[in-house]
């Protein structure tokens, strides 16, 4: 009985054993299956977050563009109201959007109307202002190309991604008219109470080198720059007139002798000398009692535009000092200079003839020339010394250049 007991016994504890290493094993699997999938759902919330991230972050990169961008828009209006000049009004806006939409090779342009010529008309528009990634960037379009007449013609921005697969455009045509590689093209108009002023041009030789967010850009800056634009053309006009004297278009008498003082202030300053011409008409009364007034007002016109014309490549300032009597400033003239110059324009005006009622007509005019510092240091001075100038021209015979 004994012999049987023990193999029973030992059959029971390996039994045991076998179960108890069972459970074992069970209970570790249980846990190590747990554990898998608690580091699957782990694994899980991880990807989610990353994922969640990688959004946050690209809309945080959007955000500090569309920032970047709203604080560009808002120094350029700061700018745009820091100054009413249009010269300046024109630097400030090429060289801002330049800045924001530069791409690796781009060129902008700004074109104004001639605002003798309304809009739109091809010879409507004038190059006003370039600025390019190539130094010797050679605009041939100066009157715009077919882009900007399309934005003409619609009143609308303009997004070209690739000019050659655009159906709007004849690519073949443009590559034979254009003087660059144009890939891409964002064109907007610059609007004045709906009517366009000019128009605001980018190009790049790469396609798709603009999107649709930088015509937006764009267009907003156009929006901004044209009220800026709008008031300069309109200050500018406005100073025009009011240093402009109406019937001959040359400087006012007051215009004319702020100049002079300037000029004299500068020459003081730097050394240097300058030379002014009285000028007045001979007999001119005469020539009224003849002709009529209003012949004598197409004399005074006629008058005005040849000294115009005729001062003009030598930088000298012309204005109208009374009715019939004409101040030039000749800046950097000696005397000598000045008094062959004023020769030249006696002649050139004696042989001028003006028809009046189908007759030929002709005028002279007498000279009175003084030169800062030899003979006068003050603006009144100089004045009354060129006029005595004049007056002993007139004295001794008319049609005469005398120097003081
Ligand atoms: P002188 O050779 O001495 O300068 O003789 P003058 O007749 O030119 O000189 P005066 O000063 O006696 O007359 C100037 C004339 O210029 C008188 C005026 O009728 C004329 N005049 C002045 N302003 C105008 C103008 O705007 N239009 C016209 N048509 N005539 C003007
Ligand atoms: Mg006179
Ligand atoms: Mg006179």
């Amino acid at each position: 009985m004994s012999n049987l007991l023990l193999p029973i016994a030992h059959l029971v504890i390996l039994g045991c054993a076998i179960l108890i290493f069972l459970s074992f094993a069970y209970k570790k699997n249980k846990r190590q299956y747990l554990l898998k999938s608690r580091l699957e759902d782990l694994e899980g919330r991880l990807n989610i977050a990353y994922q969640q991230l990688l959004v946050e972050e690209s809309r945080n990169k959007a955000l500090r563009f569309k920032l970047m961008r709203y604080d560009t828009l808002a120094g350029l209006i700061d700018k745009l109201n820091q100054n009413l000049s249009l010269d300046d009004t024109l630097d400030t806006l090429i060289g801002e959007s330049y800045a924001m939409l530069r791409r690796v090779e781009a060129t902008g342009i700004v074109y104004l109307s001639d605002a003798a010529t309304p809009l739109p008309a091809e010879q409507g528009l004038s190059l006003v202002r370039v600025k390019s990634s190539s130094d010797d960037a050679l605009i041939k379009e100066k009157h715009g190309d077919i882009f900007d007449q399309w934005v003409l013609k619609h009143t609308r921005a303009l997004l070209v991604e690739d000019t050659s697969s655009d159906f709007r455009f004849d690519f073949e045509k443009l590559k034979k008219a254009s003087s660059r590689a144009l890939g891409s093209v964002i064109a907007c108009c610059l609007l004045s109470e709906n009517r366009p002023i000019g128009i605001m041009h980018f190009d790049s030789p790469h396609a798709k080198a603009f999107n649709l967010e930088d015509l937006r850009l764009l267009a907003t800056m156009s929006d901004i720059a044209s009220v800026a634009i709008d008031n300069a053309q309109y200050y500018q006009r406005t100073r025009e007139l009011a240093i402009r004297d109406g019937l001959s278009g040359l400087y006012t008498r007051k215009f004319i002798v702020e100049r002079l003082e300037q000029e004299l202030k500068r020459c003081g300053l730097g050394g240097g000398f300058l030379s002014i011409m009285m000028l007045d008409i001979d007999f001119f009364k005469k020539y009224n009692d003849s002709h009529g007034h209003l012949a004598g007002d197409a004399v005074l016109k006629n008058l005005s535009a040849l000294l115009s014309d005729y001062f003009k490549k030598q930088n000298a300032a012309v204005g109208r000092f009374g009715g019939e009597e004409f101040l030039v400033i000749l800046p950097s003239a000696a005397k000598e200079e000045a008094f062959l110059e004023a020769e030249n324009v006696r002649s050139a005006i004696q042989e001028k003839v003006v028809t009046i009622r189908r007759k030929p007509t002709a005028i002279t005019v007498s000279i009175g020339v003084a030169s800062f510092p030899q003979d006068a240091e003050s603006a009144d001075d100089l004045l009354d010394k060129a006029d005595s100038a004049l007056y002993e021209a007139k004295r001794t015979g008319r049609n005469r250049v005398c120097l003081y």
